[in-house]
């Protein structure tokens, strides 16, 4: 029975387990020296006899070459395509890399049908040699480092396509900002400025990057001013530079009149889990026109406690009607006229302000204008202070 010519790397990988300290191809050129020993004079013990199917080259002087059944002697291609991963990392400044090889339907096969004949206990699947040889060979042609936990591009190697794909990871860019004007919405919406592109353009122009997007520590509405500094996390995807000065970006951000940064720093996925995660108070400051002339302003105080909100009208398209239960900690006010009142609220997170104020038709409850008896229309209104 002949089932055709094995690799040394195809070979030796069924003993991967056996011997420590050798690469796969020379377990293989061990194992295939013992066999033609054993072949001779049997002395040995080593238990290869499932492989006496196959065919080995027995003597290194009669080394013939054969296409291997397994793999098809891709071993022999992979400095071809570490060149290649080589080629696109060098035009790169990323510092580490990963390999991962997307397997072909017949490699698989070819692999099972061999484990079928061999049985699998000493071996290591082909997937995982080929991504270590291949690796080893990206590292000696680029210098970068091999990473397995936060590596900055991943070469792939595709086997359908017989190619090398590489994905770079995202740079993520911590920061706090202040919006100081009203009418930008802080991020995409088509035809507008927006606090995420004015933040944004430094950024990718020196990355050289191709989308972006930003991770807020809560939202603020289009109208509102941001006083305080809000945390974000920028998401700069595929980046072809990573290595850049965030001071020379911040100046560059702050030159612009609309929107403020500070503390820039590198960042990771996990924090931006945090940042969204995270439930923070604020304090808004409310500018508050009342139809009638207001009496007995320190009534207000009474919208201090556990507000009930169902989803304001104005979002019903977009949400579902949902029942919230949000506290109001504190309120002070201040008298612009008899009619014109400002406040500042301090709030849990999601409280909807416009309706705290409106009532909303009693989804809001209660709400400053049922406290007051006076119907009052939210003017303006700032996020002064974050609790972060
Ligand atoms: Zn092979």
């Amino acid at each position: 029975m002949n089932l055709g010519f094995v690799c040394d790397h195809c070979l030796g990988r069924q003993f991967a387990k056996l011997l420590s300290g050798y690469s796969n191809d020379q377990r293989g050129e061990i194992v295939r020296r013992l066999l033609a020993m054993e072949y001779e004079a049997k002395p040995f013990k080593l238990d290869t006899s499932n492989f006496h199917g196959f065919t080995f080259r027995r003597k290194m002087k009669t080394r013939k070459p054969g296409i291997c059944v397994v793999c098809k002697n891709l071993f022999e291609e992979l400095p071809k395509f570490a060149d290649q991963a080589a080629k696109i990392l060098k035009k790169m400044d990323s510092k580490s890399f990963m390999v991962g090889v997307k397997m072909n339907d017949a490699l698989a096969m070819a692999e099972e049908s061999l484990w079928e004949k061999s049985g699998i206990a000493y071996c290591e699947p082909i997937k995982s040699e080929l991504n270590r040889e291949l690796g080893k060979l990206v590292e000696k042609k680029t210098g970068k480092i091999p990473d397995e936990n936060r590596p900055e591009i991943i070469v792939l190697l595709d086997l359908q396509n017989k190619q090398i794909e590489t994905l770079i990871n995202p740079v993520y860019v911590y920061g706090e900002y202040r919006k100081l004007v009203r009418g930008i919405p802080q991020t995409k919406m088509k035809g507008h400025e927006t606090v995420e592109d004015i933040i944004a353009k430094p950024l990718m122009k020196t990355t050289r990057a191709s989308s972006h997007t930003m991770h807020a520590c809560g939202r603020e509405d289009r109208q509102a001013k941001c006083l305080a500094w809000r945390p974000f996390v920028l998401e700069i995807n595929q980046p072809l530079k990573r290595r850049i000065n965030l001071k020379i970006i911040e100046r560059e951000i702050n030159r612009g009149k609309m929107v403020k940064v500070r503390n820039l720093r590198y960042s990771s996925r996990k924090e931006i889990v945090e940042i969204k995660r995270k439930k923070v108070e604020k304090v808004y400051r409310l500018r508050v026109n009342f139809e009638n002339p207001v009496r007995d302003i320190q009534r207000v105080g009474k919208i201090v406690g556990v507000v009930k909100q169902k989803t304001p009208r104005r979002l019903l398209k977009s949400k579902p009607d949902k029942l919230r239960h949000k506290k109001v900690k504190s309120i002070k006010w201040k008298k612009i006229n008899t009619k014109i009142y400002e406040f500042e609220v301090r709030t849990e997170s999601g409280l909807y302000i416009n309706e705290l104020v409106s009532g909303d038709k009693r989804r809001t409850k209660p709400s400053i204008s049922e406290i007051l008896e006076n119907p009052g229309e939210l003017k303006q209104f700032d996020v002064v202070k974050i609790f972060v």
